[in-house]
């Protein structure tokens, strides 16, 4: 059989990768199997899998019961449509199951193959929502700085991370970026999503749009009075909000859904990675019981919006086993319970590093900032590359996480299996120690 790499470099295009960096290095690592926290590649290196792959293996690797689900479902009926009127029982008992366990008065589920197809999703329904009532002008989408909602066209366009946009040179119209309350500060974030709502006009937009804690920005958590804030400002404006629980449903934040934290109730709710931890690809949105009246009393004729996969069986009976496990398992508070654990674990490296500004989690969903001065929180030249030093020393040590750069930062994200246990807490802290030494004494430490 031919080299991997070199088959992987002559046909294999990479998601979000640099095509020149695969065609001059090759794929430095190709994973074979996976079980609970870890992965090991085809060299026979283990890594703990840190976050959770891409923070969507919340049960973690290589779970029987999901294999003998997924196999009796393929068995028996692997895939049949849901448009029209056509149905299936996996993907009702799963709308019944996201409906119970979601805020109350979200009972309705459009489902998606992944995170982008959901924010796309949303975005054309709560237009729809508004059209129908005869308001065809509230189309904007409003959403924040450091947001990221996917790669599709409309949720490309409400990503608040400028490098996104530039891949195909224009971006769709109708969508604005307010300030992130990262810093901590509710009231200067709120004035900027006044500001834009004022400026933009509120009987133009549709919708405000964020996640309850900001995850490929470099896990962001926003002050606590924050989300109902913005739930105010929806209301005073008559504003729909939309929550996007991609990264943060299904236990990541040690509650459920992640706006849970902050008793906030959102109009709809975008969802993927946890809900089959990866096994299959899922998504879908959940609306309420509001939107669900108008849209059975309003929209009239074929909703013109749905996927092949919307609903597929397998991966609904899947979906279904998953959140049994998560629930069964307490995995929820075991998010909470390690969430604080490592907490406790980076400010002692906190404590112990002179590199280390801000450490945070909420559940296993967590960041370590790396800064020329924490008193200040000077941050360090971008050139230095201090972030992705980290992350190789890390891998080196068997661990792979994620750097987030982006406007000048140098955040290093963990977002382990919810499944982990307080041992491979410790064993990831004690890593990520003698990670951060290692760069610290290549950078010297910053006077
Ligand atoms: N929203 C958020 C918050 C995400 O983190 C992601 C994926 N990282 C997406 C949307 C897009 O999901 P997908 O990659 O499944 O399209």
């Amino acid at each position: 059989m031919e080299n991997l790499t070199e088959l992987d470099k002559r046909h294999f295009i990479h998601p979000t990768s640099s095509i020149q960096q695969q065609q001059r290095d090759g794929a430095k690592v190709i994973m074979e199997k996976g079980e609970g926290i870890y992965l090991t590649d085809t060299n026979g290196n283990v890594y703990i899998d840190a976050m959770s792959s891409l923070w969507n293996v919340n049960i973690g690797h290589g779970r029987e019961e999901l294999a003998e689900v997924a196999a009796q479902q393929l068995k028996k009926l692997a895939f049949s449509s849901a448009f029209s009127t056509f149905s299936h029982e996996p993907a009702i008992k799963l709308a019944e199951k996201i409906a119970s366990i979601s805020p109350a008065g979200l009972n309705a589920v459009f489902f998606t193959s992944g995170g982008s197809e959901s924010n796309d999703s949303a975005i054309k329904l709560v237009r729809h929502y508004w059209k129908i009532q005869g308001k065809q002008d509230r189309r904007k989408i409003i959403a924040l700085k450091r947001g990221y909602h996917g790669v599709a066209a409309a949720s490309t366009s409400v990503t608040g991370i400028p490098e996104f946009w530039g891949m195909a040179g224009h971006m769709m119209t109708d969508f604005t970026h307010a300030e992130t309350p990262y810093g901590g500060n509710t009231e200067k974030a709120i004035a900027s999503l006044r500001q834009v709502i004022e400026e933009e006009g509120p009987e133009n937009i549709a919708a405000i749009l964020a996640e309850p804690v900001q995850g490929a920005g470099g896990v962001l958590i926003p002050p606590a009075d924050y989300f109902k804030e913005v739930r105010k400002l929806c209301d005073e404006y008559e504003i729909l909000f939309i929550a996007d629980e991609i990264i943060t449903g299904f236990g990541r934040t040690g509650k459920m859904f992640g706006m849970e934290n902050w008793g906030v109730t959102p109009d709809m709710m975008t969802f993927a990675k946890g809900v089959t931890s990866g096994y299959i690809p899922l998504g879908g949105v959940v609306v309420s019981d509001h939107i669900h009246n108008v849209l059975k009393e309003k929209s009239k004729g074929t909703l013109f919006h749905g996927f092949t996969y919307s609903g597929h069986p397998t991966a609904a009976a899947l979906a279904l086993k998953n959140i049994e496990i998560i629930e069964q398992e307490n995995l929820i508070e075991n998010s909470r319970e390690m969430g604080e654990k490592l907490l406790e674990g980076f400010q002692k490296i906190k404590e112990n590093l002179e590199i280390v500004g801000d450490v945070r989690t909420i559940g296993l969903l967590g960041a370590v900032e790396l800064v020329q001065n924490p008193a200040t929180n000077k941050r360090f030249a971008p050139d230095l590359n201090v972030a992705p030093r980290v992350i190789e020393a890390l891998h080196e040590r068997g661990v792979i996480c994620r750097p987030v750069t982006f406007g000048g930062t140098d955040i290093i994200c963990f977002a382990p299996p919810i499944v982990i246990d307080n041992k491979q807490v410790n064993t990831l802290v004690e890593k990520l120690y003698d990670s951060v030494l290692s760069v610290q004494k290549q950078i010297g430490v910053p006077s």
